[in-house]
């Protein structure tokens, strides 16, 4: 049996920010997962594979947009084989370059399936069929997540997509049914609708991202609409049959269609449940919620003092920045230092176009929560960089505390929303007030310009935007 400090089980964002941060602060660190490279999901079939297909439908969008400026192009011819073959270059690169850091750090990686024989020691099932074991003082699981299937949806048919046969681009379907209109069947509908594919989408709520802000998620429901062929609300799949040339598909609510239309491939992105059937996890004093999330206190420690746990297996949100620095908090505290996950924000982003990101406090959840607060906004038809860019849909909103006039929240919507939002994440943290924002001299002309203007409406008075109905305020 060999020995370490730390063992981590997942070499996902929360796994190997642990692993890496441990090892920089001189602890000995095993880290145990599958696949031949740190990665995860996101890494391997997730966030950066689907950002390379969303790159690229970005640009097809945009050179279809420029029509209107008097620009055309083509219809684009897409070489699938050329395009997977891009994104897993990506892949391999990033995976790639997350094992020589791993390697550089004097960290062992064992290619395996972990399984505890006490809270101590782990019995490793490697890929090669070797077997090892291992016992350490502290361990950190970081088994993230996986898709969460749909009762009387036949999901072994080759007709079925989970979001992983979606980025593996293996065909480029004639219609595409998406089972979720949240993250991930928006994502993965506007690659696929970019490639010429027939999108329909079923989402069982009222709107689409039912989570987020709903002023942000009309903008893009607009060019959904455009972009997709149907969008189905209040509506929930009744039943699935696989036919020679299809999947019919009955559907139950409000836009229900009445036949039962069929679909070459449908798409499952109905969320996401944590993995955290970990075989041996009951000879441990590790506990669950009812959601089957292990439960964590603040230090990510479980109720059993030697297991720490991050990730998407912790908790939500479930997002790849929040396992990261649940990870580092985790082994700072294992290495003796004093630290604690208490993020005041939290940033979201959907990678669509436009994209929309969000942080801190959003209008619903306040509206939820009967708190007070006042919401300043700035459209970006008033943006001079957004109108000569072409988006003049945009919006910038900040929410803010009235009494203290700190910023508690932002949402964006529009393009590069996703790199915005970390000004706004920043503000929250430094607990900024809107004078803050305000004051600062952003530069000209650029969309970041809108957080600063949105801050100046607060007062009654931005220089791009004049409402007759606002009293300027002393700053
Ligand atoms: P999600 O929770 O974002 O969306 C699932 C959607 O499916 C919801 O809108 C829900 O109302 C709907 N739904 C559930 N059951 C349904 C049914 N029977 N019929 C119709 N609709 C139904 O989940 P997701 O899109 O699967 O993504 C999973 C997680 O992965 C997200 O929570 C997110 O944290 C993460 N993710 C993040 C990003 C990002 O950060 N950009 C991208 C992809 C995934």
């Amino acid at each position: 049996m060999s020995v370490t400090k730390i063992a981590v089980v997942g070499a996902g964002p929360g796994g190997y920010a642990a692993a890496f941060l441990a090892a920089d602060l001189g602890l000995d660190v095993t880290l145990i997962d599958r696949e031949p490279n740190p990665g995860g999901v996101c890494l391997y079939r997730g966030c950066i594979p689907s950002k390379s297909l969303l790159h690229v439908a970005k640009v097809i969008g945009e050179t279809r947009a420029s029509a209107q400026w008097g620009v055309e192009f083509g219809e684009p011819r897409i070489r699938s084989e050329k395009l997977r073959s891009f994104k897993e270059s990506v892949v391999e690169r990033l995976t790639g370059g997350l094992g020589l850091l791993s390697r550089n750090r004097k960290i062992t990686y064992l290619r395996g399936e972990a399984r505890f024989e006490d809270s101590h020691s782990l019995a490793v099932a490697g890929v090669d069929g070797g077997g090892h074991r291992l016992s350490f003082d502290h361990i950190i699981l970081a088994t993230g997540s996986r898709p969460a299937s749909l009762p009387g949806v036949p999901s072994d048919s080759p007709r079925v997509w989970s979001s992983s046969d979606a980025l593996a681009l293996h065909e480029i379907p004639k219609s595409l049914l998406i089972v979720g209109g949240g993250y991930i069947g928006l994502e993965l509908g506007a690659v696929y609708a970019a490639l010429g594919t027939e999108i329909t989408v079923v989402e069982m709520m009222p709107g689409l991202l039912p989570g987020a802000d709903r002023d942000l998620v009309s903008v893009l429901a607009k060019r959904l609409e455009r972009d997709f062929a149907s969008i189905m609300l209040n509506t929930r799949v009744t039943e699935m049959e696989e036919q020679e040339d299809g999947m019919a598909v009955g559907f139950d609510g409000a836009n229900a269609a009445e036949e039962r239309p069929r679909f070459e491939k449908v798409l499952l992105a109905v969320g996401r449940r944590p993995n955290s059937e970990i075989e041996g996890l009951d000879k441990t004093k590790v506990e669950l919620d009812a959601k089957a999330f292990i439960r964590v206190d603040a230090q990510r420690r479980t109720h059993d003092t030697a297991v720490f746990a991050v990730g998407d297996v912790a908790g939500e949100p479930m997002l790849a920045h929040k396992a990261s620095h649940e990870g580092r908090v985790a082994a700072e505290v294992i290495a003796g230092l004093r630290s604690a996950f208490e993020p005041a924000a939290v940033p979201a982003v959907v990678f669509t176009d436009p994209e929309i990101a969000w942080c801190g406090l959003t209008e619903t959840d306040a509206g939820k929560q009967e708190r007070e607060v006042r919401v300043a906004r700035f459209p970006w038809a008033a943006s001079g960089r957004a109108v000569s860019m072409g988006l003049p849909e945009g919006l910038t909103k900040l929410v803010i505390d009235p009494e203290t006039e700190r910023v508690l929240g932002a949402g964006i919507v529009g393009s590069g929303a996703g790199e915005l939002i970390s000004e706004a994440v920043l503000a929250v943290e430094m607990a900024a007030r809107v004078e803050d924002v305000a004051l600062s001299i952003h530069p000209h002309p650029t969309l970041s310009e809108t957080l600063m203007e949105a801050a100046e409406s607060f007062f009654g008075q931005s220089t791009h935007l004049h409402r007759a109905s606002d009293k300027v305020r002393k700053r």
